[in-house]
């Protein structure tokens, strides 16, 4: 069986986000990117499914720019045995074109389980896995906190943490996992395997090839930074917190 992981370019967690001045969107030039950490998940519990034996092979996708190239190179580097660059140009591509694209990929790769992070830090959508489960009907677990494959019943069990516990799922194969947090740490890419993940070819599609049409069903208006946060104070004792509850804030 083979296993394949969308993993998706972004502004890397640990920068500091800058709107752009026309506030369009998020300032991304001179800016670090890397591989979403909900997908670098995704891409360790498929090298997991594989080293246990359920899977022989685990494919990346990427759907972006050229420089999605990079965060290829960091999943060939993290142990998967191939990558598929979708080259979709420099403007943003929307969940339901990703999950279009996804499709059509899946059509071509037949894979017996597609794992996506449970969301991409830079939109914030949560929406891919889903729409990509409903395109291809295929059975979904979303936020997944552990999952084990049986290979001969051709079944994904996983847990997911819900509000006052954990539901427990039991998924025919195929199907469309999205991953948590806790679900493991990823491992970190060894110095050898960076060196040997740069001779490895990745394969390049485009979506016309696909037959997928990028059409921009949103539009975003505006994107604006939080309004700062004022200072706080310091009282002297619980009275003059009270007073200045009931007097200032207005909330008493
Ligand atoms: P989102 O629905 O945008 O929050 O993204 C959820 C997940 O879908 C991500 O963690 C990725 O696994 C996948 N995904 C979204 N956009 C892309 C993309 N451009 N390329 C590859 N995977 C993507």
């Amino acid at each position: 069986m083979k296993v394949m992981v969308a993993v998706k370019r972004v502004v890397d967690y640990a920068v500091k986000i800058r709107v752009k001045p026309d506030k369009s969107g998020v300032e991304t030039s001179n800016v670090k990117m890397s591989m979403n950490p909900f997908c670098e998940i995704a891409l360790e519990e498929a090298l997991r499914i594989r080293e246990a034996g359920a899977a022989a092979e685990v494919v990346a996708v990427s759907v972006g720019p050229a420089q999605c190239v990079d965060t290829l190179r960091t999943a060939l580097a993290m142990g998967a045995d191939r990558a598929v660059h979708v080259d979709a140009g420099a403007a943003p591509v929307l969940p339901l074109s990703v999950a279009k694209i996804l499709k059509a990929l899946v059509q071509v790769e037949q894979p017996g389980l597609l794992i996506l992070g449970k969301q991409a830090i830079d939109d914030d959508c949560n929406q891919t896995g889903q729409m990509i489960a409903g395109l291809l009907r295929w059975p979904q677990g979303t936020f997944a906190s552990k999952v084990v494959l049986d290979k001969e019943k051709q079944v994904a069990t996983m847990e997911r943490e819900v509000d006052g516990g954990i539901e427990t799922l039991s998924l025919d194969l195929p199907a469309v996992i999205t991953t948590d947090l806790r679900l493991n740490q990823p491992r970190y890419a060894t110095l050898p395997n960076i060196m040997k993940a740069k001779s490895k070819v990745i394969k390049k599609v485009t979506p016309a090839e696909l037959n997928v049409e990028l059409k921009p069903d949103l539009e975003v208006v505006q994107v604006a930074e939080p309004p700062k946060r004022k200072a706080g104070v310091i009282v002297s004792s619980v009275d003059e917190l009270i007073h200045k509850l009931k007097n200032e804030a207005r909330i008493l």
